[in-house]
Parts: C-alpha cells; structure tokens; sequence
C-alpha cells in the first residue's frame, strides 16, 4: 500500500475511533440504539480496511435458525435462514470464506442480487466468535476494490481479524444485556427491561416539555396461581405463565409494553392513554384470560387474574406509581378476585 492511500486510510480509522469514543461518551439513544451505532461503525471501518464496495455485519440468532444483518454498508436489513449462503457456511464450519468467483460457488446465494441488481464479484466472510470462542455471527465484505478484484485469504482476513474481534465483543455484550432485561420463561421482558424502557422512553413521553403525554399502567396477578402448581405440578404452573404472557403480548397493541414483574405478577405499561382508557383494556385482558383454556399435556387449566390500573403521575416516582397500582391490586384481591379496579 502506497504512502498516500496508507495515511487517508489511517485518517478514516482515527475518524470512525472518533465516532465510537462520541458513542460511548454520547447521552442520547438507548443502549440498544448505540450498539447499532458501533456496528454500522466497525462495519464500515471493515470494509475500509479490506478496501471492499459493501460490508454487513451478521448476527446469528441460533434459537430461530436465522442469519440477520446486525449493520449493513450498502443495503438494508436482510434476514435468512441460518443454513444459506456464504455466511451460514462460515459460521456453520467457524473459518473465513473467500469467493472470488461467488457465482460458481455452490453455496453462494444470489437472491440479493436478483432482488436488487447489484452484482457480486467477490466475497470474503469472516465468523465472530464471542468470548468462549463459540460463533455468534459474522462479518461480509463485498466486492474488492483494487487488486484484480480479488480478495486475498491472507493478507484481508488479517486486515479484518481486529474489527470482527471488536464487533465479536460487542455483539456479545448486546447479547447478555438483552438476555439480561428478559424473562426465560416467558420470553417477555422483566423488572430490568421494565427499567430500562423506564428511563428511555416512558419518562420521556411523561416529561415531553411541549407535548407530555398521558401513560398509565396496571399491574396484575394471577388468580390462585398457587393452587395450579400444588395441584399440576410446577411445570403446568410454566406452562400457565407462558400462556398469560402470550395472550398480553396478542390483545395489547404495539407500543404496550408488558412485563413480568415477578412470580405470576404482570406489569402493562400502556403510552397515550388515560387510566379510563388503561381500565377498558385490563378489563379486556380480564375477560380473555377467563374465557381462555391454558392446554397443557392433557389438562385444560382455566385461571382469573386481578388488576390494579392507575395513570402515571409525573411528579412521583416510578416506584410509588407502581405503589398506588399494586393497592389497587390488593382491594382487587380482597374484594373477591378476578376484577379491575382503578
Ligand atoms: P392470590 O390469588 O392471592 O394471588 O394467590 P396465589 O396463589 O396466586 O399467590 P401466592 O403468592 O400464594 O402464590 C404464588 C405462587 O407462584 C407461589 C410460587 O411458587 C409460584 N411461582 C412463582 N414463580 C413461578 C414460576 O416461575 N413458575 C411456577 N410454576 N410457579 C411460580
Ligand atoms: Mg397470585
Ligand atoms: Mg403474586
């Protein structure tokens, strides 16, 4: 590499460092939307490095067989299955992949090409690994500039080895930070997750200078949950939660959020809506849940649920509105069970 092209290229490296140090230091955007960042980042800086047309940053979501692109320099989003293309070989068999021909290549797929008219010349993939050394995703670089064309298995898989290190890292710490703000069981997010979308957009809608927002929110129990477990045993208790989360999650819209508090306690969080509006939808839920069979091997489990609604009050804590709800929820229990109250 020639002197010039060596010290634009140092510059853009210092340039992109920049960008990352602004991230870290940043105070704007969720975490999540900062890892984003990082990615289209290190993507970039990827593809500078290698000296390629494209490069896209793969994460691979092994629980639904899917590859995605975590950042992509070039194009959109692009899902596929984990057992396609170039990218599913690399991180199926865990070494780098390089195609200077991808069209004779039996595993290249062709379909963003023909979908978009872009053409593929040459192709270099790279699997990242997180800290234990397992591949949890991978990095692409399209198209070589220079050089023939042609990606050299040498020389630009060492150019890219500190950047994939890098995205690997960060990829893995996305991975424990969303793990962490989810509940197992249920695949719902927790107390943590609860928090975070607190801090980062609840809070915000509540104190949007120029425009606040109503947000309420209601809090609720199952019924005698205690009595599914002695009677089922503890796994048809799972099975009734995952079945509650699932019903919330398909009669609450979009921008709800819904969270498992604990045990068999619930939280919805509902944006732009009133505590008459937040009552009309737990009575909602109320009435599906009772109506609902919970099928479990060959038990069919009818359950009731309690609910506590309340409008968010800006000027007192998160913790003492979800306070004022649970002694909803309490009268909701005393008063007999399977009832909202507001
Ligand atoms: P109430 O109507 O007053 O709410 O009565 P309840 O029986 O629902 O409430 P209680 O607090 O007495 O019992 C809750 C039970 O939930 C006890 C606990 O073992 C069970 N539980 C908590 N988390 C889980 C879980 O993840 N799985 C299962 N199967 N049970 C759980
Ligand atoms: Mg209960
Ligand atoms: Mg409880």
């Amino acid at each position: 590499m020639d002197q010039i092209k060596s010290d634009v290229l140092l510059e853009e490296i210092f340039e992109i460092t920049q960008g990352l140090y602004d991230e870290m230091h940043g105070n704007d955007g969720d975490i999540s939307a900062r890892h984003f960042k990082i990615f289209r980042l290190l993507t970039d800086l990827g593809k500078k490095l290698v000296n390629a047309d494209r490069a896209s940053f793969w994460k691979w979501d092994k629980r639904n067989h899917q590859l995605w692109t975590a950042a992509a320099v070039g194009t959109g989003r692009i899902t596929i299955p984990d057992d396609t293309g170039l990218v599913g070989m690399a991180v199926k068999e865990g070494n780098p992949i390089i195609t200077n021909d991808p069209y004779t290549h039996p595993n290249f797929n062709s379909d963003v090409d023909k979908r978009t008219g872009y053409v593929t010349k040459s192709i270099l993939v790279m699997p990242v690994s997180n800290c234990k050394g397992e591949v949890i995703g991978a990095y692409q670089a399209i198209n070589k500039i220079g050089n023939d064309g042609k990606f050299d298995i040498e020389e630009d898989v060492k150019r890219l080895s500190l950047a994939s290190f890098i995205c690997g890292i960060t990829l893995e710490s996305e991975i424990f930070l969303a793990d962490s703000m989810h509940d197992r069981l249920t695949g719902i997010k927790n107390r943590m997750g609860f928090y975070s979308d607190y801090a980062n957009t609840y809070s915000k809608l509540l104190k949007d200078m120029e425009n606040p927002r109503n947000v309420s929110l209601f809090i609720c129990d199952i019924d005698f949950f205690k009595k599914v477990n002695d009677t089922y045993g503890h796994n048809a208790g799972d099975a009734v939660l995952k079945h509650i989360a699932e019903m919330f999650l398909c009669n609450c819209r979009v921008c709800d959020g819904v969270y498992r508090w604990g045990g068999e306690e619930f939280i919805v969080v509902l944006p732009n809506t009133d505590a008459r509006q937040a009552a009309e939808t737990a009575e909602r839920l109320r009435k599906t849940v009772m109506e609902s069979v919970c099928e479990f091997e060959e038990l069919k489990i009818k359950l009731t649920m309690s609910f506590g609604v309340g409008q968010i009050d800006p000027l007192k804590s998160i913790e003492d509105n979800i306070k004022d709800a649970d002694e909803k929820l309490y009268t909701a229990k005393e008063s007999g069970r399977n009832r909202v109250i507001v």
